[in-house]
């Protein structure tokens, strides 16, 4: 009846945010050598680095926390997650992790081997590392429609099925020991797949007799777009379909830092005994006794009770429109963006935004800086620094696949007016986008050369 959305909660606890001055963002980002990864997060007014447990918790979540019961082994808050994870996604052994790459480590170490072909929509990049560390390959198939980063396909996350086929005659099945879907698929922008794509996966995985997993952080979101995008799905309630997801599914990786709604957490789920008894023999190694799993029993009980709040409508709707008014604000101010907007984040076109710089003058570097000293704001690179490499003989630069940079949404922090700040902000450095300069690289590591790169203005 009312166009305004709300934010569907009121604020019990606040936390001042630190006013700062253009002068001083700008000496500060110097100190931190032009990085926004190296500033301190106090010296930032909106901070939109990453949506992976920066969320907060609600009444009940605090609560939850004050029930969480230390025991060693046998808690009752593992087995309130326990009962939490099997309510909503159906899979009845569950292992919890510290976070979603443990769980990552765990699942590839036990299914991978030496020359294995693991595909995926888009693997996450710690996905891909875990899954390379194994010294198997992985490849990413997703579909067509996502490469071209202006049109507003409604499911840019689905899997290349032609491509998947071809994986499959080209490698041979022996050499595939799991196929995986990111739901949403981060790396490629925040898009959902549809569950008609998701089902026509897990129906050749079954042909081929390949087990099938989710990366579930965002599946919450994943399925919120499925009952908004695809027709017959309209009247079926979010936690239906994401059962009917997990349904297709042989088991998942999750990192409760996302749709867990916690600050830090995850786990592993499958169908499979053995492979959970193998699975538990690497836990204990790591992490800790299966039932806590390198987590607190606090913890536990935090995501067990996050896990069901993420799935309410409310919040669903109120945090997919709400990064939606962010992207379609930016796009009615001309500013070009991936699109349509995705579920946790917006992702501006770098390479579009500043079309007087080349990938190897790191446009999205650029951009963080200016976003950063303009306004506060902070926002992640991902494009070149973050993909691109050097070669180690040549000392020559290689320029990564895309020129973004995204602006990720924390859950249920930030309200509307910061929000339409952010869109002033992004739109005034627009405006101004004729005096964004090249940047290059003082210093960088020979790995995840991002997080602690080193770069300097020409
Ligand atoms: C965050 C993330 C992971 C890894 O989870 P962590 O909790 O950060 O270790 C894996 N896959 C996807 C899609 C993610 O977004």
């Amino acid at each position: 009846m009312f166009k305004t959305i709300i934010e569907p909660f009121r604020i019990k606890s606040v936390e001042p945010l630190h006013m700062t001055t253009t002068a001083e963002r700008r000496q500060k980002i110097e100190e931190a050598h032009h990085n926004v990864f190296l500033l301190r997060s106090d010296d930032v007014l909106i901070d939109l680095l990453t949506d992976s447990g920066t969320g907060a918790m609600s009444t009940e979540q605090w609560a939850a926390i004050m029930r969480g019961d230390e025991s060693y082994a046998g808690s009752p808050s593992f087995y309130r997650f326990e009962k939490a994870v099997i309510d909503l996604m159906g899979f009845p052994c569950v292992i919890p992790t510290h976070q979603g790459r443990a769980a990552e480590r765990i699942l590839f170490a036990v299914m991978c081997r030496q020359g294995d072909v693991v595909l995926n929509n888009t693997h996450f990049d710690t996905t891909r590392a875990n899954v390379e560390f194994t010294g198997a390959t992985a490849i990413d198939l997703p579909c067509p429609e996502s490469r071209d980063l202006a049109s507003m396909y409604p499911f840019k996350g689905n899997m290349d099925l032609a491509g998947l086929r071809q994986a499959f005659a080209t490698y041979g099945r022996e050499r595939i020991p799991l196929v995986m879907m990111t739901l949403t698929n981060n790396s490629g922008g925040g898009q959902p797949a549809s569950l008609h794509n998701i089902r026509e996966v897990a129906q050749i995985c079954r042909e081929q007799r390949t087990p099938f997993y989710i990366d579930a952080c965002r599946i919450a979101e994943n399925a919120y777009f499925i009952k908004q995008r695809e027709a017959e799905h309209k009247s079926k309630s979010v936690k239906t379909i994401v059962a009917e997801i997990c349904s297709l599914a042989d088991g998942c990786t999750m990192s409760a830092k996302k749709d867990g709604l916690a600050n830090i957490g995850g786990f592993l789920a499958t169908r499979d005994k053995e492979v959970a008894r193998q699975e538990k023999d690497l836990l204990i190694l790591t992490e800790g006794f299966p039932t806590y799993g390198g987590l607190a029993g606090r913890d536990l009980d935090a995501i067990a009770q996050g896990l069901k709040e993420v799935v309410e409508e409310d919040y669903l709707h109120y945090r997919i429109v709400s990064t939606g008014y962010l992207g379609e604000h930016l796009t009615a101010n001309g500013v070009p963006i991936l699109q349509p907007p995705g579920g946790h984040a917006i992702y501006l076109d770098a390479a579009r935004f500043a079309p007087h710089l080349g990938p190897l003058d790191l446009p999205g570097i650029a951009l963080t800086v200016a976003l950063y000293v303009t306004g506060g704001l902070r926002a992640v690179e991902i494009g070149t620094a973050m993909f691109g490499h050097r070669d180690p003989k040549t000392g020559d630069e290689h320029p990564g696949p895309k020129e973004l940079v995204r602006l990720a949404i924390p859950r249920r922090v930030y309200t509307q007016s910061h929000i339409d700040y952010v869109i002033e902000v992004v739109t005034e450095v627009h405006r101004r986008r004729a005096e964004l300069r090249p940047y290059r690289f003082v210093e960088q590591a020979p790995f995840l050369r991002h997080f602690t790169g080193r770069y300097r203005p020409q």
